[in-house]
């Protein structure tokens, strides 16, 4: 009887091990992440340095950290083409996404000021009367853009700003911002971060579901620009990206179990 016992208990304490090793299955969840630009649109340029090539790299390192952690991930880009705007945030929708990320990097047009201005900077959808946001949304929104009028750009970000999705995707940009300035400041004390903010990007409309679009960095700045194509610089944004999905879906996870 003793024996029983004494074997229950040490059973007992296994799964109890076994469990808090484990954490919490993931293998339901799925995120889409989205590579900015690619083929002839090679997004921001400096320094013989191309915002296509970076932001792939990048998402090859977050299609590995995501995947470590037990999510399944689709990339809407693995190689260097272009894909309309439509095309990226209608895979997030027809494959049921959690959450969808778009990667992208930074750039000033101002010559002068291209080594004061740098940092990371995390975007969800909202309009704002924000002047540098703006510009900044304008930039990327161009190439995905062309040929359609002011009109109907107005009635497509109208149609999504109503409702708890702008809330959700608010929460997991904080999250994420959060997390990658965590991650390159524990070796990049100096890492500045631009915060979670709201702006105007096309490619967040078409997706109903929390969505982020992440400007890593000014590709204009040049040690930045150093920074940014440094494999270990790209593997903490990567960390970071991946955290802060996690604490924001684990939180809403929680938040629904109330
Ligand atoms: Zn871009």
């Amino acid at each position: 009887m003793k024996r029983n016992i004494a074997l229950w208990t040490l059973f007992a304490v296994l799964l109890f091990l076994l469990g808090g090793c484990m954490g919490p299955d993931r293998s339901n969840r799925l995120v889409v992440i989205d590579a900015g630009h690619g083929g002839h649109d090679c997004g921001a340029q400096c320094g013989g340095r191309q915002e296509k090539d970076l932001v792939l790299q990048i998402v090859k390192k977050l299609q590995k950290e995501f995947r470590s952690e037990g999510y399944r991930v689709y990339m809407t880009r693995g190689s260097d083409r272009f894909l309309k705007l439509g095309e990226r945030t209608r895979i997030a929708d027809k494959k049921d996404a959690d959450v969808f990320i778009s990667i992208h990097a930074n750039a000033i047009a101002d010559k002068s000021r291209f080594e004061q201005i740098e940092g990371v900077e995390t975007y969800f959808l909202q309009k704002t009367r924000d002047a540098r946001s703006q510009r900044i949304a304008q930039r990327e929104n161009a190439a995905v853009l062309s040929g359609t009028d002011d009109l109907s750009r107005n009635v497509i970000v109208d149609s999504v700003l109503a409702g708890p999705k702008v809330v959700e995707s608010h929460k997991l940009a904080i999250d994420v911002q959060n997390n990658i300035m965590k991650r390159l400041r524990s070796r990049y004390p100096d890492a500045k971060n631009g915060g979670a903010k709201p702006a105007p990007f096309y490619v967040l409309v078409g997706a109903s579901r929390p969505s982020i679009l992440v400007e890593v960095g000014y590709i204009t700045n040049s040690k930045e620009r150093k920074r940014l194509f440094d494999p270990d610089y790209q593997e903490r944004i990567a960390e970071g990206i991946v955290e802060g999905v996690n604490h924001y879906l684990d939180n809403r996870q929680k938040e629904l179990e109330i």
